[in-house]
């Protein structure tokens, strides 16, 4: 029921919202004028499905379908989705839910999710009278289950080819001081959790973040790097891969998810990487946060064999473990100091987002939007700026027991004269 609420919520994030998010966070500017979708349909006739979007501007589309989980996918230039929630999908549809969003600068993307193999019998934009000045429609028929997996197939690679490579944020070198990746968990067409009054958890972990980065950078120990700043879409392991590419020290996640009603969950939870999860609900949440690629409508990847790198990986890992685990409890120490824990509120699951074996990690949840309590601090400045301060401290502190800033706030940058302990990195 919930994950079905939370479906219809995502293809809902409309208008209605947008001032909600303005409030949070800016939207991705763009000097060039964008076209807008200003209504979409979707109707059932017969065999076929039809989803369409009225646009103020005609545009170039390219769709084709995806495999595991089954989708329809629609990359177009970037497009300002100013739509009210659509009404319930009707009976009958190929189409069981669909969202639509920022994936990158100039790049927008509508992910249909499918009830089963389905054709693309028709994807254009077509000039109209009245109205908008033009169409997008899709046309669905249903397909058998081996020309889909064909289509599928030839599809992911040409995504593949197709799909340029998002360029890292590089920090500059800064005196030798350890970087901290903070990672807004979702954002552009992947809302995240989105709450009973219409807020996406996108935007508060940016807010976040956005916090934390100020008052660490305002601290001068450490160097700050986002994985986004703004509205836009980044894969799980573009935010690995910016980790590796900053020669990270650390990497922060950040997180306000849904739980089911009825468990009366609040407060902040830290998650730490474990291939064997500590209870159903982490297990739960590593599920879903590790789908959003897909919901994305990025094509599955192949899981590689395990081979001797993984063991390479594992003895890494070991370290990494542990100084997650030391970084996951200055979290939670300072968290209670401010009386936002979870009543369990260290536990461990298989984020692919914290898989870097060499970074030590952590995924904080900030807390849950299925809470009321937890809701009304997550939209508060004040208490956004409190628990960010305490986070702040926790990340500092983690740096100065490794030796890699000096002790308190204000002296000098001991990294030149403490072994760090590890060889520091260039
Ligand atoms: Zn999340």
């Amino acid at each position: 029921m919930l994950k079905y609420f939370n479906k219809l919520a995502r293809i809902g994030s409309a208008a209605a919202l947008a001032l909600m998010a303005l409030q949070l966070a800016p939207m991705t500017g763009s000097a060039a004028p964008v076209a807008r979708a200003v209504a979409s349909h979707l109707t059932v006739e017969g065999r076929q499905t039809v989803l369409s979007f009225d646009l103020t501007d005609t545009l170039k589309i390219r769709a084709y379908v995806l495999a595991n989980p089954d989708r329809v996918v629609i990359d177009l230039p970037e497009v300002d989705f100013a739509l009210p929630p659509p009404r319930a999908v009707p009976k009958n549809s190929l189409i069981k839910s669909f969202r639509f969003g920022l994936m990158g600068q100039g790049r927008s993307r509508v992910v249909i999710d499918l009830a089963g193999p389905a054709q693309i019998q028709r994807a254009a934009v077509k000039s109209i009278a009245g109205g908008a000045p033009s169409r997008l429609i899709v046309s669905l028929v249903p397909s058998d289950a081996s020309a889909f997996q064909r289509a599928a197939a030839a599809a992911a690679e040409e995504q593949a080819r197709q799909t340029p490579p998002a360029p890292s944020p590089v920090a500059p070198p800064a005196n030798g001081k350890p970087v901290i990746v903070l990672d807004p968990g979702h954002g552009g067409i992947d809302s995240g959790a989105i709450g009973p009054k219409g807020l996406d958890e996108k935007n508060i972990t940016l807010a976040f973040a956005q916090k934390l980065r100020d008052l660490l950078v305002a601290s001068g120990k450490v160097r700050v790097v986002m994985t986004r700043q703004d509205d836009h879409y980044v894969s799980l392991s573009q935010r690995v891969h910016i980790a590796e590419a900053n020669h990270a020290r650390l990497f922060l996640s950040m997180h306000a998810d849904i739980l089911p009603a009825g468990e009366g969950v609040h407060g902040a939870t830290i998650y730490m990487l474990s291939t064997k999860a500590s209870d159903a609900q982490a297990a739960r949440m590593a599920r879903d946060e590790n789908s959003v690629d897909s919901q994305a409508g990025l094509a599955a990847t192949v899981t590689t064999a395990p081979g001797v790198n993984d063991i390479l990986d594992d003895l890494a890992n070991r370290e990494t473990r542990v100084f997650s685990h030391i970084f996951a409890q200055d979290i939670a120490t300072q968290l209670r100091a401010s009386g936002d824990l979870n009543k369990n509120p260290e536990r461990s699951a298989n984020f692919e987002v914290l898989r870097d074996p060499d970074v030590p990690a952590a995924l904080l949840e900030l807390g849950y939007l299925s809470s009321q309590s937890d809701t009304a601090k997550l939209t508060s400045p004040a208490w956004r700026a409190a628990t960010a301060q305490s986070v702040a401290t926790a990340i500092e502190r983690f740096f100065q027991q490794r030796g890699l800033i000096g002790p308190t706030s204000g002296e000098a940058d001991a990294t030149a004269s403490v072994p760090p302990l590890e060889a520091a990195k260039p």
